[in-house]
């Protein structure tokens, strides 16, 4: 499992989490197998999935094949950014760069 969504985070006493079916994005700056797992923000106009975090360093989606949730740790493939789900201003999901 290449998922971007670290392992660690399923293995919890959460509710169980919503899993997605992932299809092909187009997306090519990764290699093909992981390239459903990401894809091009299509600015203002375009929304995120429960199961998407926008990469605040590349503007990437990622997407994982389960729901995510804030302190879910991923990991962004096209800038090698590991992050950290959290909850934003606006009270959507957002990613924070992990240190
Ligand atoms: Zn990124």
């Amino acid at each position: 499992m290449n998922d971007p969504l670290q392992t660690g985070a399923l293995v919890s006493k959460d509710s169980p989490r919503q899993r997605f079916v992932l299809e092909e994005t187009g997306f090519d700056e990764v290699p093909v197998k992981y390239r459903r797992f990401y894809r091009r923000w299509q600015g203002p106009g375009d929304s995120l999935a429960p199961n998407e975090v926008l990469c605040p360093v590349c503007k990437v989606v990622i997407r994982s094949t389960r729901e995510l949730r804030p302190g879910d740790r991923v990991y962004c493939m096209p800038c090698m950014s590991r992050l950290v789900v959290a909850v934003g201003a606006e009270g959507r999901l957002e990613a924070r760069v992990a240190y």
